[in-house]
């Protein structure tokens, strides 16, 4: 930024032009470097853009100044035939896989075996995208080739060009130290297409009735191969590079120093990366991978194992199709086939009925599925899946199992279609279809599987915690007529919890009795739950749209019950995150004669009605008011969930929002970040670590960033 003042381009000569001209291209590219390659801008996108129009202008007015690698000319610069073969200065191999690690560690001890000692190791992710080779000539970029069958590859340099990590030429410096600085130089590596890109790409398409994409490797693929530079520029494609095709022309030994090299020269290098000297350091970095998986903003396959010397890997060599100094280890398969067994339907606290599919269970990912949602009515009949289908299962990492269609020509003849139920499974009562909504909805308050579902909820860890309350008791309790809304649980007694039976049975065939120890336990945890703090008792409420994040941004504006029950559509969504939809659910939820009646019998059993008022003396400073804290990745450390944490910070006066914006004050992130700190990172929001944070809580001052 520091030209910034200089340029200006009124009564430019052609020599102060061409100066000027050229300190904004280096300017214009140091800024796309820091904010493509590294992810750290350290200017804004209004100011970079200021800078582009500035050397617009300029070349405009100067077209002899007009250059094939100024950062203006990456749409239309390339004048070339496009998808001509390109022969590869060396070719492109593939690589060759490990499905397990035990095959890793087989092929790991073979090069150990060969090399006779056990390598220093790269460790890399697998990139899900196509491969790519970057041919720079006196540091600019002349071509780019796809793979192609490795020998051959075809010409994309038009296409290549409007990706904006690319860079259009070398760092200045990075070239100096090239054995022979003139010759040309290939570099390699993936480009892919986010995942944040794919699924507007896809959605797009939906809108306008074109197919969709499989999946973005095939989105990146397409995109590449197409007529107009507009449309790839349209796609956000990115890259990573990773390799060279001759490294003896470059002034590193290794795979881990081409990576510094490639970033220094420009490139975006992923950056997680590892060295490796044992099995058990692979192993850790191939696990960390897996659970990161579906937290990376990116698909990746599998890691990539190198062994990082250039010399060693000459050793070892190729076979005819990859390297043998390099292997991939697959993930597991996160897709899987299985026969739908039946579709049954659920019916949630609010009345929601769900279509769920029931599975030959099936190993997917690392986790057996036997049952999936299918979210609706309208989905099963959108994806025609249908009982007795073969069906594919995706399982992605921590995700929630899911039903992506048929495999059609494995359809029996005799396969049925489900038809959506017109009465509630659980108490008979006609269903609804809600305006606006696909949902099917029993609406009946005597609906006991609502009211299991209620329950449930009301003791779950996030809103009243009552430990024992598993959903066997409950679902007897209901049985019995003793539950049938939360209220009911503050007037069990130890003595009735003792004699009742459970569904299990003795060697004689009688049910066991729950007992006085297990009924004394649980009568002392809903003691207990009487004092869970205010945000906790109105999530447990079941209100529906009103999560636990919800319930602790209601309970801050609306500090006591009273005030909550009062609160009028307008007041409610006043309150930042609680929309117009929540805000009706609210009151229509408070303006319900059974509710306001549980609510009553709640106040009346002790239940905490109000947000704690801290007693003089104990009262909590409220040095973090006005800040707001956004949580990602898991406090290992400290050992505190997440909900701990925010707790605590609310306490201090904070605000703790979900997602990342502009309105985040700091990003805490703890082991295995996920995206929300590529985007923390990227809009510049200080990223607190756990040791920060924990100091933090302990001293109460917001620390001081650099
Ligand atoms: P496959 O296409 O499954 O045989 O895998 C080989 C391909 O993985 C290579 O041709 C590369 O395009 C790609 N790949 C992705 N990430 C990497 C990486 N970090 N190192 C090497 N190859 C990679």
């Amino acid at each position: 930024m520091q030209q910034q003042e200089k340029l200006t381009c009124e009564g430019a000569s052609s020599q102060d032009a061409r100066e000027r001209v050229e300190a904004l291209r280096r300017e214009i590219e140091h800024h796309s470097y820091q904010y493509y390659a590294l992810d750290a801008p350290e200017i804004s996108d209004a100011a970079f853009d200021s800078l582009m129009r500035q050397l617009r202008q300029l070349e405009e007015e100067h077209p002899e100044l007009v250059d094939p690698t100024s950062p203006t000319q990456r749409i239309g610069g390339y004048v070339g035939e496009q998808f001509v073969p390109v022969k590869h200065a060396k070719r492109m191999y593939s690589l060759d896989n490990a499905m397990d690690l035990d095959e890793l560690d087989d092929w790991v001890r073979g090069v150990e075996q060969e090399l006779g000692a056990f390598p220093q190791l790269c460790l890399e992710l697998k990139i899900d995208g196509s491969s790519i080779a970057l041919t720079y000539e006196q540091g600019a970029l002349v071509r780019a080739a796809t793979r192609g069958d490795g020998t051959t590859g075809e010409d994309v340099t038009g296409n290549m060009r409007t990706v904006s990590d690319v860079p259009l030429r070398l760092r200045q410096g990075s070239t100096s130290a090239l054995a022979s600085p003139d010759a040309p130089i290939e570099l390699r590596g993936e480009v892919f297409m986010p995942k944040k890109s794919f699924d507007a790409l896809n959605a797009a398409a939906e809108r306008a009735g074109k197919q969709q994409f499989a999946n973005p490797r095939n989105a990146a693929a397409g995109s590449l191969r197409q007529k107009d530079p507009l449309v790839t520029a349209s796609r956000n494609l990115s890259t990573y590079m990773y390799a060279v095709a001759d490294e003896a022309l470059l002034p590193v030994g290794g795979q881990w120093e081409l990576l510094e090299w490639l970033r220094s020269a420009g490139f975006h290098v992923n950056p997680d990366v590892a060295r490796a000297s044992s099995l058990s350091e692979v192993h850790a970095f191939c696990e960390a991978s897996l659970k990161k998986r579906t937290t990376l903003p990116y698909e990746i396959d599998g890691v990539v194992v190198k062994v990082d010397s250039f010399a060693q890997q000459a050793e070892l060599g190729y076979t005819s199709r990859a390297p043998k100094w390099a292997i991939a280890f697959k993930f597991p398969p996160e897709e899987k086939t299985t026969l739908l067994k039946d579709i049954t339907v659920q019916v949630g606290r609010t009345g929601v009925l769900t279509p769920v599919a029931e599975l030959e269970p099936v190993v997917v990912a690392g986790s057996t599925v036997a049952r999936a949602t299918l979210h609706n009515a309208d989905e099963v009949h959108r994806k025609d899946v249908r009982i007795g289908d073969t069906v594919i299962v995706r399982k992605a990492g921590d995700v929630i199992p899911e039903v992506l269609g048929p495999v059609l020509s494995l359809r029996p003849d005799d396969a049925l279609v489900w038809q959506a139920p017109r009465v509630c499974p659980s108490c008979g009562s006609p269903v609804v279809t809600d305006r606006n909504e696909v949902a099917l909805r029993c609406i009946s308050i005597d609906c006991p599987a609502q009211a299991l579902e209620r329950l449930l909820h009301w003791a779950s860890r996030q809103a009243m915690d009552i430990d024992g309350a598993g959903t066997e008791i409950i679902k007897r309790l209901v049985e019995l007529g003793r539950l049938s809304d939360v209220a009911d649980y503050y007037s069990l007694t130890a003595e009735e919890l003792a004699m009742v039976e459970t569904s299990r049975a003795n060697s004689e065939g009688f049910h066991i009795r729950l007992g006085s120890t297990v009924a004394g336990k649980l009568v002392a945890a809903i003691e207990a739950s009487k004092s869970r703090p205010f945000g906790r008792v109105v999530n447990g409420l079941g209100i529906r749209h009103v999560g636990k994040n919800t319930a602790e941004l209601l309970v801050q504006a609306f500090p006591s019950m009273e005030a909550l029950m009062k609160a009028s559509i307008e007041e409610l969504s006043q309150v930042d995150g609680v929309g117009e939809t929540v805000a009706e659910s609210i009151c229509t939820f408070m303006r319900t004669p059974d509710n306001i009646s549980v609510i009553e019998r709640l106040d009346a059993a002790g239940v905490t009605m109000a947000l704690a008022q801290a007693a003089p003396g104990e009262e909590v400073p409220q040095t973090l008011a006005g800040l707001t804290f956004v949580l990602t990745g898991a406090l290992a450390t400290s050992g505190m969930t997440r909900d701990e944490a925010g707790e605590r910070l609310r306490a201090m006066g904070a605000k703790v929002s979900s997602g990342v914006s502009k309105k985040t004050s700091y990003l805490v992130a703890g082991e295995a970040a996920g995206s929300k700190y590529d985007k923390a990172v990227k809009l510049g929001i200080p990223v607190l670590d756990e040791a920060q944070f924990l100091a933090m809580l302990e001293t109460g001052e917001p620390p001081v960033m650099p």
